[in-house]
C-alpha cells in the first residue's frame, strides 16, 4: 500500500518507518527542510531504541522515502496520515492550525479517492473540521476522500515495539471503506489477536484524551499516596504493592516520583480539561491532577532544602537523568528540568548528566549549569546527588567510587531506584519519595574522601 505520512516528527518518524517495514511504500513528508535533508541522508533526529535499525534498512531498500514536496507525496498515495503537532494555546486548547492548514493544502490534491487519517492528538470534533476544510478547498477539484480518527498510543523509549505490537489500534470513522482499509492497513500489526475497535470519530478522539487523562490520574494518585505516606510513616512501596494486586485496580502505573512530564501528558489532561469547558463541563478531577502535578517536583526540593538547614545556596548538587522518562532524550516538561529550575532559583550550582539527554538540555539551560561527561564526573566534590530519571544505568552505580567522590553520602532519589535499608548498609544517606528515609550505619559513614583521578574518569 502506498502511504504519505506529513509531518516526521516522533510520532510520524515512527509510525512511517514501522509502516515502511511491513512492506508499504511511505514517503514521509515535512516543512523542516533540514530536517528532511538530514533524514534522506540516513541520519536519525531522535533517539528512540530500535528505530535507526529499522529506518535504515527500508531507506536502503526504497520503501521509505523523505520530501518537503506535500503534492507529489500525496498524489500517489492512498492514506494520507497527519501526524502534526497540537501544542496548546494560550489558553491550553489545542492549538489545531497546523492540522487545518495542511487539510487547506489537501483538498485539491483529492482527485482520486483518500484516506485522510488523522494521527495526532486533537479534540473532539476535529474530523468535521478537517472535512470541511478539505471539502471547501477541494470544491471546484471534485475531491473524493474519507477522513479517519485513528489516535496514537506509542509511549517514548518503546515507540517502535508499541507501534508494531499495538494492544489495541483505533479507528475512528463513520465510512465502511474506510474502516476496511484501516484495518487491510493494520492487520500485519494485529497479528496476535489485538483488537481493531472501529467506532465513530468523536468516540476515537476522546479515547486518546481519556487514556492520557487516566494515566495521568493514576500517576497523580500514587503521588498524593506516597506524599501522604510520608507524613504517616507508612512505605508507599509496601501499599503500591498491597494495592496494585487487586486486579481491577492493576500494578502498572502505580510509581510515585516527581510527576508526570513529556510532550503528551501535561499538554493533553490541559487540553481535555479545556474541551470540558467549552461543552460547560466542570471537570474537576482534572484539576486536581494539574494541581498535584504541579507540585510534586517540590517534594524534593523542599526535602533536600529542609537537609541543608534551610538553605541550598552555594550547595554543588549532581543531578542524574534530565529526559522526562528513561530512553528517551526528549526533555519537554521534564520533571527534572522542574528540579534544576528550582534548585537554580534557590541558588545551588547544578552539575547534570543524562545517557541521551545532554544535548536537549543544553538547549533549554545553556550555561546556568554544568555538563558532567559521565555519571562520576557529575558527582565530584558535589554536596548531594538527586536522582530525576529511571536510567537503567543507574541502578547498580559503583557505591564506593560515589562514597569517594561526593562531599558526603548523600541521595536524593526522585525515582525511588533503591531499597533504603540496602542504602544504609552501603554508607548512604538516602532520602526518597514516600519511603523512610535511611541513615548510614556509623562504621560505613567514616569513609574518609580519597579521590583518584580515576573515580573520576568514565
Ligand atoms: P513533533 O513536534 O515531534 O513533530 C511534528 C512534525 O511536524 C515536525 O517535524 C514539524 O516540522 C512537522 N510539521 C509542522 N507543520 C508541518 C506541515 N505543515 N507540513 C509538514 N510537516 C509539518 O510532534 P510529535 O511528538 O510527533 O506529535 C505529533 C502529534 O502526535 C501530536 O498531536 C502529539 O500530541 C501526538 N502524539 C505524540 C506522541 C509522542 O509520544 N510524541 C504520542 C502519541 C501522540
Amino acid at each position: 500500500m502506498k502511504l504519505a505520512m506529513v509531518g516526521t516528527g516522533y510520532v510520524g518518524l515512527v509510525a512511517g518507518v514501522c509502516f515502511a517495514e511491513m512492506g508499504n511504500d511511505v514517503v514521509c513528508v515535512d516543512i523542516d527542510h533540514a530536517k528532511v535533508e538530514r533524514l534522506k541522508q540516513g541520519r536519525m533526529p531522535i533517539y528512540e531504541p530500535a528505530l535507526d535499525h529499522y529506518f535504515q534498512r527500508n531507506l536502503t531498500e526504497g520503501r521509505l522515502t523523505f520530501t518537503t514536496d506535500l503534492a507529489a507525496a500525496v498524489r500517489p498515495s492512498a492514506f494520507i496520515f497527519l501526524a502534526l503537532p497540537t501544542p496548546p494555546d494560550e489558553d491550553g486548547s489545542a492549538d489545531l492550525s497546523h492540522i487545518l492548514r495542511v487539510a487547506d493544502q489537501l483538498g485539491p490534491l483529492c482527485t482520486s479517492y483518500k484516506v485522510v487519517v488523522t494521527k495526532s492528538t486533537v479534540p473532539v470534533g476535529t474530523a468535521d473540521l478537517v472535512r470541511d476544510a478539505l471539502e471547501q478547498a477541494g470544491r471546484q477539484a471534485g475531491v473524493d476522500f474519507d477522513v479517519v480518527s485513528n489516535p496514537e498510543f506509542l509511549r517514548e523509549g518503546a515507540a517502535v515495539v508499541d507501534f508494531m505490537t499495538p494492544e489495541r489500534v483505533v479507528v475512528g470513522t463513520s465510512s465502511p471503506r474506510a474502516a476496511d482499509l484501516m484495518k487491510r492497513l493494520y492487520a500485519p500489526f494485529v497479528r496476535q489477536g489485538n483488537p481493531i475497535l472501529v467506532m465513530d470519530e468523536r468516540s476515537a478522539e476522546m479515547t486518546k484524551y481519556a487514556a492520557n487523562a487516566f494515566l495521568a490520574t493514576k500517576i497523580s494518585f500514587i503521588n498524593e499516596i506516597a506524599n501522604l505516606c510520608a507524613r504517616a510513616g507508612a512505605n508507599v512501596d509496601c501499599v503500591r504493592r498491597g494495592i496494585g494486586a487487586d486486579s481491577r485496580i492493576g500494578n502498572k502505573f502505580l510509581y510515585p516520583g516527581l510527576g508526570f512530564g513529556g510532550s503528551c501528558f501535561p499538554k493533553d489532561v490541559r487540553a481535555l480539561h479545556k474541551t470540558a469547558e467549552q461543552y460547560a463541563y466542570d471537570f474537576q478531577l482534572l484539576n486536581a491532577v494539574l494541581e498535584v502535578n504541579a507540585r510534586q517536583h517540590l517534594y524534593l526540593t523542599n526535602r533536600i532544602q529542609e537537609r541543608f538547614g534551610g538553605l541550598v545556596h552555594g550547595k554543588r548538587i549532581a543531578v542524574w537523568g534530565l529526559a522526562f522518562k528513561a530512553h528517551t532524550d526528549d526533555v519537554r516538561e521534564s520533571p527534572a528540568h522542574r528540579v534544576i529550575e528550582e534548585l537554580l532559583a534557590r541558588g545551588a550550582h547544578i552539575v547534570a548528566f543524562d545517557p541521551e539527554a545532554m544535548d536537549t538540555t543544553r538547549a533549554v539551560f545553556g550555561n546556568a549549569i554544568t555538563y558532567a561527561g559521565n555519571l562520576y564526573e557529575a558527582l565530584h566534590e558535589a554536596d548531594a546527588l538527586v536522582i530525576c530519571t529511571e536510567w537503567p544505568s543507574f541502578r547498580r552505580p559503583d557505591w564506593n567510587r560515589m562514597r569517594r567522590l561526593l562531599n558526603q553520602p548523600l541521595i536524593f532519589d526522585g525515582r525511588n531506584l533503591y531499597e533504603p535499608a540496602c542504602m544504609t548498609d552501603k554508607g548512604f544517606e538516602y532520602h526518597s519519595v514516600g519511603r523512610p528515609s535511611a541513615l548510614p550505619t556509623r562504621a560505613d559513614s567514616s569513609h574518609a574522601p580519597r579521590r583518584t583521578p580515576l573515580d573520576v574518569a568514565a
